[in-house]
């Protein structure tokens, strides 16, 4: 249906979604080039041809103020007159308003007559808020953009769909109170604005801060676009920020001034000497033929080199979302550019918003570089999480050191019987029996990413009365390990991933631990002979059974680690199928993308355990798409609940 906006896949706030409009779907992150009616280099179908556009925008105010071309478009609609049958999205005149000073457009009317030429998002006339703009302008710019894109959502848009601007300049508070403001409006597609002039000049770090303070207030299942910011450089943080559309005019801009864009930031025509890209165009053309050109020609090229210079990006930015490294991605481009680099530490300060969005593990491991990179949200919660951790119950306490000491495993049999057991490792002191889990032993590390804490410091906060340093030794082999014992790592693990509370319900039976015969790697656990959980050798973290999800249940009080299901649900749920996010009616706001929860009734009767994909908060505003993946529901097969992993 027009407007649905579903999340396929995601990496922190980064994401890749699926949005419909009337004219097809367009799959986000996208780039949308913009088209100028009257100065049409590129046609859009090309563009998809050569570059994979799914949509382009172009501007509804040049249409309305050309005369021949109004006409046009009323009678052959926006599509007509660019030749494109895929998406088309229109801007209003706004930006026209920031470049040229003198422009007077009709609120009411401009949207009108982007319904009546048939967009596909159709963008509400808002008061572009200038970055110098005082406190007081920037909240009329506010004001004025919220009243007006109310009005426009309330009228509906047709065929269209009604795109909303966040203004506010550079203030956060101002930021987050505009985008709550349209977010309520109903309003199907949300854009940021007013952020050209923090891109021209480079402020990369304040416009990190306008994105944040924007996402913070808006819907999370709308489409976001950062409006005026395709250039190349920019893409991969604003991504992972959350931004999951961008236009571009400056492919063509720069193309008129001899410049080329690459991820790393754009260079001069006229100095490049050794032409490294491997596009269409540069394949076929040298540096000095592009510059014997005319100019129409190389005006031609060099914007089509910049073009598959956007969409490769947008495609690089995709697999890293895929496989989790975005970022990897982003850190290591910043570290290529010194406004990039503030950007980067500036997004760091918002850690503890984003983290909320961070997953317990990823499919790609982390590239420790130093202590930045250590700052990042997942590596940070991993340290604070896991070093809340007691290694045991123990009086004294073993850490284990050494070169490589994060795969370090401890000959248990020289310990005393009350001596814990914990390893020193790049990212802080932590249990040792936390050693396989993410992202510990899935990451590499610069010799210069040190832990801060010694081992004295580590054996007071957990009031262990003696500490020794153990010289660790490495064993390629993990079957001739020594390791820390069953129960110690279960305890461990369930702590760090379920909280304290969980980890004593779920291991306090009559408790058996199976490993696996090839790895030695812990397996399945059972519980008075039931299967409760499952473990992950790729992360070292546990999948819940549903006899396990019994015991969080009995044991943790609502809204702990709970999803509520709308009751049309409760049947397909308990069968093992998906929980959509239509049918959720309320989730603990403590649950992470990606780990494990159990789907209750508006009773409280449990139906079945499984993986979280989404926030609370995009769980409920999500129109579409999976909530949670169900492993098991009560009603599952029984040949579903066989253990698996204890084999
Ligand atoms: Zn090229």
């Amino acid at each position: 249906m027009k407007g649905d906006f579903e999340l396929l896949e995601r990496d922190g706030l980064a994401r890749i979604c699926r949005l419909e409009t009337g004219h097809g779907v367009v799959e986000t992150p996208a780039l949308l080039p913009v088209i100028n009616p009257n100065r049409k280099l590129l046609g859009a179908t090309e563009m998809r041809r050569l570059f994979g556009t799914q949509m382009v925008i172009t501007n509804s105010y040049i249409i309305s103020r050309t005369e021949g071309l109004r006409e046009r478009a009323v009678r052959e609609g926006v599509h007509g007159i660019l030749g494109y049958d895929g998406p088309v999205m229109t801007d209003s005149g706004t930006f026209q308003t920031h470049v040229y000073s003198d422009v007077s457009v009709d609120p009411a009317g401009i949207v009108a007559f982007q319904k009546s030429i048939g967009s596909d998002v159709a963008t509400v006339f808002d008061v572009f808020s200038e970055p110098d703009f005082t406190r007081e302008k920037a909240a009329e710019a506010v004001a004025t953009t919220s009243a007006r894109a109310a009005k426009a959502a309330s009228a509906g848009g047709g065929g269209s769909l009604i795109a909303a601007t966040v203004q506010g300049g550079i203030y956060p508070d101002l930021r987050e109170q505009a985008a709550r403001e349209i977010s309520s409006t109903g309003a199907d597609y949300f854009s940021i604005g007013g952020v050209v002039p923090l891109m021209e000049g480079h402020r990369f770090g304040e416009l990190a801060d306008v994105i944040v303070a924007s996402k913070k207030g808006l819907a999370p299942g709308r489409p976001v676009h950062l409006f005026g910011a395709g250039h190349p450089q920019m893409l991969p943080l604003a991504v992972l920020l959350g931004c999951d559309i961008f236009d571009s005019a400056s492919y063509v801009k720069y193309a008129y001034d001899g410049r080329m864009m690459f991820p790393e930031g754009s260079f001069n025509l006229a100095e490049i000497r050794h032409s490294w890209c491997t596009c269409p165009v540069c394949t076929s053309a040298t540096a000095d033929e592009l510059r014997g050109m005319e100019a129409d020609e190389r005006v031609l090229n060099l914007a089509k080199h910049n073009l598959y210079t956007l969409s490769s990006e947008i495609a690089r930015i995709r697999q890293a979302i895929h496989d989790g490294s975005l970022w990897n991605l982003v850190e290591s481009r910043a570290r290529g550019d010194p406004q990039l680099f503030d950007a980067f530490a500036r997004v760091l300060s918002h850690r503890r918003y984003l983290e909320r969005f961070e997953p317990l593990s990823r499919k790609s491991g982390i590239g420790f570089v130093d202590s930045l990179t250590a700052s990042r949200p997942d590596a940070s919660r991993f340290a604070e999480r896991a070093g809340a951790v007691r290694p045991g119950s123990g009086d004294k306490v073993a850490i284990i050191t050494g070169e490589r000491q994060y795969f370090t495993h401890f000959d248990s049999t020289s310990r005393a019987p009350d001596e814990d057991a914990a390893s020193l490792t790049p990212l802080g002191i932590f249990p040792l029996a936390l050693t396989e889990t993410y992202p510990l032993s899935q990451s590499s590390y610069s010799a210069s990413v040190r832990a801060a804490e010694k081992p004295g410091e580590y054996a007071a906060r957990f009031g262990y009365s003696a500490v020794r340093t153990v010289e660790g030794k490495w064993r390629r082999n993990g079957r001739q390990q020594a390791r820390e014992s069953s129960a110690d790592q279960a305890r461990a693990v369930c702590e760090y991933q379920f909280g304290p509370g969980a980890a004593r319900a779920l291991l306090a039976g009559r408790m058996e631990y199976a490993r696996s015969r090839n790895t030695g790697k812990l397996r399945g656990i059972s519980s008075e002979g039931r299967q409760i959980l499952f473990f992950r050798t790729e992360d070292g973290l546990f999948s819940l059974k549903f006899h396990g999800g019994e015991i969080l249940h009995g044991a943790l009080p609502p809204p702990a680690m709970r999803v509520v299901c709308l009751p049309d649900a409760v049947p397909f749920v308990s069968s093992g199928r998906s929980l959509f996010t239509r049918f959720v009616a309320e989730a603990d706001d403590g649950i992470l993308p990606g780990n494990e929860c159990i789907v209750v009734d508006g009773n409280d009767t449990l139906l079945a355990v499984g993986r979280a994909l989404l926030r609370r908060e995009e769980m409920l505003s999500f129109g579409k798409g999976v909530a949670v993946d169900i492993r098991e529901g009560r009603n599952s097969s029984l040949s579903s609940q066989q253990p698996e992993g204890m084999k």
